[in-house]
Order: structure tokens, then C-alpha cells, then sequence
């Protein structure tokens, strides 16, 4: 028996690390790992130690005869991966199956011993910052400061990963023991350009590491973007994620179909928490207002639209497997473009296109689904090009569902117009309740720091910020929004890498300020600030609320609420 490498794969390559056969590949130092959508093992060389599912922090990881329904077909999976691989190559002295060759050794980066600790400010607290904090926490004495413009940390791992998805949300563990580490201090609620200045940051750390993320949306450009229900997916994720700046009430599942631009991951998201069987939902920590919306919602059908054909969908093979085994949901293909069937039939070993044969081809019709069932309806070749809005005579359903600054209110439109197949002039109308534009993340600069407007990313030299010594930027901000979560990994690695030459360098500017001086500013320019105490005592309130309704723990979804409970706590504390 070996083990199999499954769906919820992070790639941050903590099990290659600890596998003593060398047998998971790509690793961090092969080429294609920037490339990969997962990681794999090979059965011929695993030796079944379990040591990489035991630190896999997804629970990624089972042994091959423990795989279940949908998760059997990565047996298949991480086998593919070697077929037709060769190793050793000619001359290598290995013998038996455990014959992958072993590259350079990489050794981990630290200071000479006579450094004093590094005093180091790490902005944004989702897994880009965490990975940082904890390279730097694990590898050198630092000190860290963390800090997050929300009253809870979290980012990403909170507001992003879909509640279904509890596994990739458990790497969220690996994170938080760091919160309350000795060397550690937090500051969540103070946002860097509002509360306090890159500059006054700088000079009370001796180094800024800036982790804030992709936090905006890209525009469609398309006549009717801005009607009532024609949102981001960013909005719609944030609303079912309980994120303190998207409203209570505010999307309208009144329709039956729901049309959802774009065919990445986030686009997959959307339309399975869109039609999921609401009671499933209710044992995740989905917001409590999404699943009261969704216990009541008409939704029925998703369309989700890819511009380009089957071959160069954006969604990872695994997220795809896993919408073909959703419980009571139909996937169809639609194929009104007769390209989309001949590239799935013509589809060769390892091409994309491939993995949706055996799925129904359909026709969407103008109006939606009839009946009872619910689907998702992969349609290719096909752009948004107008959201109608307002009925058939053309007065408007609703004046709300407008979407400001992230937040979100309640309307529909009408329908979409999309293109209509053949590569030609044409276009169709699917009638729709809510469109869903899912075309991926934007940065947005952070006051004080270099930008680069047409990529959305602050400029940099292996994280070091252009111009800025003693600033470096990870994640998101510095490559694009692009990656899952475990690829931050690799990346902090690079940053703190570079931080930490520039230490040995003396390239760092020695800062003005001490810790103590920097909490009494925070605090003076925000009396809100939670710390590491009033997160626990968040986490601890969100964990009641779970268990008064016999749910995981359930999320505070305002900033009064989360603030008042971290300030509530501590004055019970200082009371007693
Ligand atoms: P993405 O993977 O970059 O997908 C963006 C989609 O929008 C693509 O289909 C793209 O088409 C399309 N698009 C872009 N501009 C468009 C336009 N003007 N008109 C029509 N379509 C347009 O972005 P994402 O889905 O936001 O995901 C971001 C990252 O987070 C990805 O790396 C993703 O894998 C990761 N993520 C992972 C998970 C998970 O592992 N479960 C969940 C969520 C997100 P083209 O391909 O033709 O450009």
C-alpha cells in the first residue's frame, strides 16, 4: 500500500520536506513546481511511512485503500505523474524502487549568532504574512509584529477559502499557533495609510514585510456592469464568508440562474455554494445570514463562462473532479459552439479538455432550467457582452443591489447577453437573476509604497520593494492573484531570504523606535485594536455560537461585534 496525494493539495510542499525517500515531487527546487497544480507521489518509490500525511497541514493525504468515491481516482492521479519516467538516469548507482535522485542540498537561511533579534512588521495576517512570520519566527530570533486593517486575523484563510472546502481551511491551524508566540505582538484593526504611516512603520521596525493581498476586482467593461445584481465574486465569497464589510441581506437569490463570468477556481466556488444542498452547508462555518439566504434561494441553475475553450480552463483539475461528485448538483457541458465538443472528444492523455468527457452536453436555453434538479453548466467559447436589466418592458426590478466600495446590496438583473458560439457575431440571451463576474483579483496600493497600476502589484527585486530598503512585499501583492495558498510558502521563503541578506549586508535602516513606542502609537490612533488576547477571546465567542446551534464555529460578522467581544472579554478579565 502507499499514500496518494488528494483534491485539497495546498502545494506548500511541507510533506516534501519531511518524506525520507525523496518520492514527492515536483519539489520546491524543480521546475515545474511553479507550474503544478498539486504535488505527487510516486508509488513505486513510497515506502507507506505516513510521515507526509502526518504533516500535510490539509489532511491531503491517505493511504491509497482508504480513498473513498470521488478521491479513488488520485490513486490514478499521482501514478500519472511518473508515467514514463525513466530514473535513475543512465550511470546512477541506485538500485530497487526507491530511485529518486536527490538534487543539491538547500539550506535554510538564518543570521550569524552575534545578530542581535530582528525587529520585523509583517502587514496583513492571511497565509503570504503567516508563511513570512513563521519563516522568520522558526529560522531567527525576530521579533514580530503583526498587523491587519480587520479586528481578526486571519485574511484569506477566513474570508477566502470556501466553507466547504474545511480542509484547506485547517492550514489555518498551522497558522494561529503563531499568534500567541513570545515573540510575537499583534495589532489587528490598524490599517497602515489610515491609522498609521509606511513611514512611521519603518521607523520603529527595522524591516516591513507588506502581505496585503489582492483586495479588488477586475471590471468586465461590458454595457450594465453596474446594475442591481451584477456583482464581483470577491462581494458574493466575502457575503457567504461573514466578512465584516460585505451586508447581512445582500444578495437576491430570487432568481432560478445565476450567470458567473470567468472559470476559475473562485468561479467554481461560487456556483457550488450557489446550488450546494443548503444542510450540507450548515455543518461548515458558512456566515449565518448566507445559509438563512440559501435555505430559502430559487437558485437552480449556474452558468459559468469560459472565453476561451475546454483545453484552457482556468479551474485546477482537482476543484473540477470534485463539482463531478456534488451531491443532488448535475455538471453538464454546454456545447451551442461546436468547438467545445470536438476539442473534448479529440482530447489527448493529460489534456484538460479531456476530464470533462463523459459529462452531458446540453443546449442553454434562453429561459432556465424547468423542473426540480439543480445543475452547473460549464459554457465555453462565450462572453458576457450586456447585462440587461429591468423587465420586458424596461423599467428596473429594483434601484438597490449596486455595488459600493466591497459592500454588497440586494437586487437582479434581467438577463445576459452573451456571445453565441462559432467564433461569429452572435449572441444569445440567458435570462438571469445574478451575475457573477469572477475574472480575478486586483492589488491596491497601499499609500506610501511604489504601485505598478497596470499589474496591480507593488514593484520589487525578490521581494525587496523598488526604492524602499527595508520594505519587501510577499503574496499576492508582490506576484499577482494568482496561486493557491501553499504557493505562498515558496514565496515568503524569497522575501524573508532577501530580508535577511540585507540584514547580514547592514543594508537595513536602524529604526527610531521601540516596540512599546509602536503599541502607544497604534493605540493612540485607534482605540480598537485587538490583540492577541481578544482574538482568543473572538475565537472563544465564535466557538459558543457554533455550539449553542450545534455548528462549527460560527463568525462574528460586523467590526462593532468582533471589537466588542475582544474589549468584553478583557474587561470580564480585569473585573475578576
Ligand atoms: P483565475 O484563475 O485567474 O481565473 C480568472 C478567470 O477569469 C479565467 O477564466 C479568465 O479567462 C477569466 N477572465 C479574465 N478576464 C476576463 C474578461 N475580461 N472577460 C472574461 N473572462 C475573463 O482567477 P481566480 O478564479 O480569481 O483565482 C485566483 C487564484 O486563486 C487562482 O490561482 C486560483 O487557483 C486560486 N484559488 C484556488 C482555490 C482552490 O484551490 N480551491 C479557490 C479559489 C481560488 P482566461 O483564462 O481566458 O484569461
Amino acid at each position: 500500500m502507499t499514500y496518494a496525494i488528494t483534491q485539497t493539495c495546498c502545494n506548500d510542499a511541507t510533506c516534501v520536506a519531511v518524506c525520507p525517500v525523496n518520492c514527492i515531487h515536483p519539489t520546491p527546487e524543480e521546475r515545474a513546481f511553479g507550474s503544478t497544480e498539486m504535488l505527487h507521489i510516486d508509488p513505486r518509490a513510497c515506502i507507506d511511512c505516513g510521515a507526509c500525511a502526518d504533516a500535510c497541514p490539509v489532511d491531503a493525504i491517505f493511504p491509497v485503500d482508504a480513498l473513498t468515491g470521488g478521491q479513488r481516482a488520485y490513486t490514478e492521479i499521482n501514478a500519472a505523474y511518473y508515467a514514463g519516467d525513466d530514473r535513475p538516469a543512465a550511470g546512477d548507482e541506485v538500485e530497487g524502487p526507491n530511485f529518486h535522485v536527490w538534487g543539491e542540498p538547500v539550506f535554510e537561511r538564518s543570521l550569524p549568532s552575534d545578530f542581535g533579534p530582528l525587529r520585523v512588521a509583517v502587514v496583513g495576517t492571511g497565509p503570504a504574512g503567516m508563511y513570512a512570520a513563521q519563516d522568520l519566527l522558526l529560522h531567527t530570533a525576530a521579533e514580530v509584529t503583526l498587523i491587519d486593517r480587520l479586528p481578526v486575523a486571519g485574511g484569506l484563510v477566513r474570508y477566502g477559502v470556501a466553507p466547504d472546502h474545511p480542509a484547506t481551511k485547517k492550514v489555518g491551524d498551522t497558522f494561529s499557533r503563531f499568534h500567541s508566540h513570545p515573540r510575537v505582538r499583534m495589532h489587528l484593526g490598524i490599517e497602515v495609510g489610515r491609522d498609521v504611516t509606511a513611514e512611521e512603520l519603518s521607523a520603529h521596525h527595522d524591516a516591513v514585510v507588506y502581505a496585503v493581498g489582492a483586495s479588488a476586482d477586475k471590471r468586465l467593461g461590458v454595457p450594465g456592469e453596474e446594475s442591481p445584481g451584477c456583482l464581483s465574486a470577491t462581494a458574493f465569497v466575502a457575503w457567504y464568508n461573514a466578512h465584516p464589510e460585505a451586508v447581512a441581506q445582500g444578495v437576491d437569490l430570487t432568481a432560478e440562474r445565476v450567470v458567473v463570468v470567468g472559470n476559475g477556481n473562485v468561479a467554481l466556488d461560487v456556483a457550488r455554494i450557489l446550488v450546494a444542498d443548503p444542510e450540507a452547508l450548515a455543518a461548515t462555518d458558512i456566515a449565518a445570514h448566507a445559509l438563512e439566504a440559501l435555505r430559502t434561494s430559487r437558485v437552480r441553475e449556474v452558468v459559468v463562462l469560459g472565453r476561451r475553450g475546454p483545453g484552457d480552463a482556468a479551474y485546477t483539475r482537482s476543484e473540477l473532479l470534485a463539482l463531478k461528485h456534488l451531491p443532488g448538483v448535475e455538471l453538464v457541458v454546454d456545447d451551442h459552439d461546436p468547438r467545445t465538443g470536438a476539442a473534448i472528444d479529440a482530447a489527448g492523455p493529460g489534456d484538460r479538455a479531456g476530464d470533462l468527457r463523459g459529462l452531458a452536453r446540453v443546449r442553454t436555453d434562453a429561459e432556465p432550467l424547468a423542473g426540480t434538479g439543480r445543475r452547473i453548466v460549464l459554457r465555453f467559447h462565450s462572453e458576457a457582452v450586456e447585462v440587461l436589466s429591468g423587465d420586458a418592458t424596461g423599467s428596473t426590478d429594483s434601484t438597490d443591489g449596486v455595488e459600493t466600495g466591497g459592500r454588497v446590496r440586494s437586487g437582479r438583473v434581467r438577463s445576459v447577453r452573451v456571445t453565441d458560439g462559432g467564433g461569429g457575431d452572435g449572441t444569445a440571451d440567458l435570462r438571469a437573476g445574478l451575475l457573477l463576474r469572477a475574472i480575478g483579483y486586483r492589488g491596491l496600493q497601499v499609500p506610501g509604497l511604489p504601485f505598478d497600476e497596470a499589474r496591480g502589484t507593488v514593484p520589487h527585486e525578490g521581494g525587496r520593494i523598488a526604492g524602499m530598503p527595508g520594505s519587501y512585499v510577499v503574496g499576492w501583492i508582490k506576484r499577482g492573484p494568482s496561486g493557491g495558498i501553499g504557493a505562498n510558502r515558496t514565496c515568503a521563503a524569497e522575501t524573508v531570504g532577501t530580508l535577511l541578506a540585507d540584514a547580514v549586508a547592514g543594508a537595513l535602516p536602524a529604526p527610531k523606535g521601540d516596540a512599546k513606542a509602536f503599541r502607544r502609537l497604534a493605540r493612540q490612533r485607534n482605540r480598537r485594536v485587538v490583540d492577541a488576547r481578544g482574538l482568543a477571546a473572538i475565537e472563544r465567542a465564535e466557538r459558543e455560537r457554533g455550539q449553542a446551534t450545534g455548528r462549527p464555529p460560527v463568525k462574528l460578522a460586523t467590526v462593532e461585534e468582533l471589537v466588542a467581544t475582544a474589549r468584553s472579554r478583557r474587561l470580564l478579565r480585569l473585573a475578576r
